[in-house]
Parts: structure tokens; sequence; C-alpha cells
């Protein structure tokens, strides 16, 4: 899909034809324009050719059934990935990459072992949304969240997954309040951020409660250290009155001991400061904490009265952790 030659080869036609056009992709969901009424043949046939609507996929669907992931083939042979969460009340979570790769090299993360090929287009990000939302309207389902977790730094790619996010707000309809935004913490990102209209929530991966344990798993915490991190974040809660998620994965005996648990405490104990435990998802190098070790960290934050919620991972039969799938399919 090429949003720029749609307009292009709609130029000088009435306002209401790109309307249609839009309404095709995002409200009809068509996989071709063959599938779009109210378009003559003609246009049809230009418009499959200059923007084209298929989208090259491959499905994994985990066993659980709770957990299907597509691995999508761009237009220059890179390969991305994108997962769909099937929540047991109903809702259905997109996680969207937002580059090919990611230059920020994580120790525990998939994606952060390609080393970063390029940024993703803002098509590329509303592909992954529309492949799911075709997917669903089969059943007369929609995406109801959308989360920008999956490969990548979305603010290494900010201008692009604003505008993403745009189409996803205004043309697919999806509420600013269901869309959720992942940094390991690219302070530039989250001051840009707290300036937006749009009231789409922030996330911060956190993962360690100290600049010693962090700068080891996360290098970017070199560059940006937690004082500064957690002082943008702040800034950032006064100017938007938001709460922000910090996600914590929990990685055996690597960052999950009760005393990591009390610093981490100390750091979060703060209004409108949220903490998202999450299973691990194992990969070569570390491998998750058991269940009783993530409750036991969790009361201790309970007690020193910090907002804690709890992910359990989905789909691990799949890899369905950030980057494991296309690093395994050798990600040209
Ligand atoms: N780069 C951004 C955006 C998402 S990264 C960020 O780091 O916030 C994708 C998310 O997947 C991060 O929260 C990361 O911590 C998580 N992740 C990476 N490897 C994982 C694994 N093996 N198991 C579970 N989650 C993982
Ligand atoms: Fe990049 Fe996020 Fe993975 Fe770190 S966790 S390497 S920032 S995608």
């Amino acid at each position: 899909m090429n949003l720029e030659k749609l307009y292009k080869t709609l130029e000088g036609q009435p306002k209401y034809r790109i309307q249609q056009a839009k309404d095709g992709i995002f409200k009809r969901l068509a996989g071709n324009w063959d599938e779009v009424s109210n378009i003559s043949k003609d246009l049809k046939e230009k418009l499959n050719k200059e923007c084209p609507l298929e989208i090259d996929a491959m499905i994994f669907a985990s066993r659980d059934a709770k957990t299907t992931k597509v691995l999508i083939t761009l237009s220059d042979g890179l390969q991305i990935e994108s997962v769909m969460l099937a929540h047991k009340d109903g809702r259905h979570t997109v996680c969207v990459s937002t580059q090919v790769g990611c230059p920020l090299a994580c120790t525990f993360c998939a994606t952060g072992k390609m080393g970063l090929k390029r940024n993703l287009e803002v098509e590329e990000m509303l592909e992954q949304v529309l492949f799911f939302s075709r997917m669903l309207h089969e059943e007369d389902k929609r995406v109801s969240n959308v989360v920008f977790m999956g490969m990548g730094e979305p603010f290494l790619n900010y201008d692009h997954t604003l505008k993403a996010i745009g189409y996803i707000n205004e043309d697919l309809g999806i509420g600013a309040r269901h869309i959720s935004v992942s940094t390991s913490g690219v302070i530039k990102g989250i001051e840009r951020l707290s300036n937006e209209k749009m009231q789409i929530n922030l996330a911060v991966s956190l993962h360690a409660p100290n600049d010693k344990l962090r700068s080891e798993l996360m290098p970017i915490n070199k560059k940006f250290p937690l004082r500064d991190l957690l002082k943008s974040v702040d800034k950032y809660i006064v100017k938007t009155g938001r709460r922000v998620m910090f996600e914590y994965l929990m990685i055996k005996g690597v960052n999950d001991s009760p005393a990591q648990a009390s610093q981490l405490a100390g750091l979060m104990k703060k209004p409108l400061y949220m903490v998202n435990l999450i299973a691990y998802n194992p990969t070569d190098v570390f491998k998750p904490t058991d269940k009783k070790a993530i409750e036991d960290f969790k009361t201790i934050l309970e007690q020193e009265g910090v907002g804690v919620t709890q992910r359990y991972s989905f789909g691990a039969d799949i890899d369905a952790a950030c980057g494991q799938l296309a690093n395994k399919n050798n990600c040209k």
C-alpha cells in the first residue's frame, strides 16, 4: 500500500472520491480494490497497480489460540512481525513494529540482536493493523487496542509512528485511549509526545531498578540514565495528567530479587506511576522468573503502595515476544 501514490492517482478528483478510497481501505477493509464498490472499473485497475492493498504475510497461531502472529514480507524483501492477542473479555490488541530490527541492542531482546535495518514507513505500520482488522472483520469483530511494542524503538521513528497513529485513530476509528506507545527511554520522544494533542498512552520499558543493572541490560541507559528518564516522565505527567506504565520484564536471577523489588518501589512510589510485571519469554541468554517469585515481587511493590499489574506471557510456543520470529527466519 502506498498512500502517496493513492493521493497522486486521485489528484484532481472531487474530495468525496478520496474519502471513498479511504473508506475502502479503513472501513470496508478491502484486500483488493475490486472489492470496493462505487469506484469505476478503470480507477480500480489503476489503484490496484499504484496502491495495491495485498499484504504478503505468513500466519502463525499459538496452540492456546490467544495469540496470532504474522511475519510480513515488505516490498524490499525485509521481514517484520506483528502479533495479535485475543483477550477473554473480547478485546483484541495488535502489537505493531516500528522498525526492521532496532539499534538499541538490549541484551534480553531478540530484535536488539538484529541491529537496525531501517525505519518502517507509515503504511508499513498501518498494514500490520489492517491485516488483523481484515481477519477479524470476517468474524464481525474488530481490533480494539493497538500497542507500539513490536520490533524497534518507536521514538527513533517518531514522525512515521505519530502519523500512523493518526490514521489508526481517525480513519480506523480506534480511540486514542486505546493506543499505547512503548519506549526504552528516548527522552526527546517523551518530550515531544507530551506536546501532542492526542491522548495516547505512554509506556516506558524499565526492566531494572538501578543504573548499574539497567545499563548492563539496556545500553541506552548510559545516554539517558534513570534520573533523567524519570525527570522527563514527571514532566510528561505534569503536562498531560496521564498515567504512565512502567514495563518490568521478570528475568530469572537478574532483576527479580526481593531487594530489587524494594529498590524499584523506591523509584515507583509516585502518583500516576504504574508498574506492569511481564513474564519473560525465554531466549538463549535469559530465563523467566518462576510464578511464585513474581508473586513475591509483586507483593513487595503492593506493600510499598506502588500500583502494580501483571501480564502473563502470551504465545511462548510461537515466539511471540518481540523479534523472536523474524530472527529465527533469518530476517534478511
Ligand atoms: N523498543 C520499545 C518498544 C517495544 S520493545 C521498548 O523497548 O519499549 C518490545 C517489548 O518487548 C519491550 O517491552 C521488551 O521489553 C519486550 N521483550 C523483549 N524481549 C522479550 C522477551 N524475550 N520476552 C518478553 N518480552 C520481551
Ligand atoms: Fe529495541 Fe525495545 Fe528490543 Fe530494546 S527492547 S532492543 S529498545 S526493541
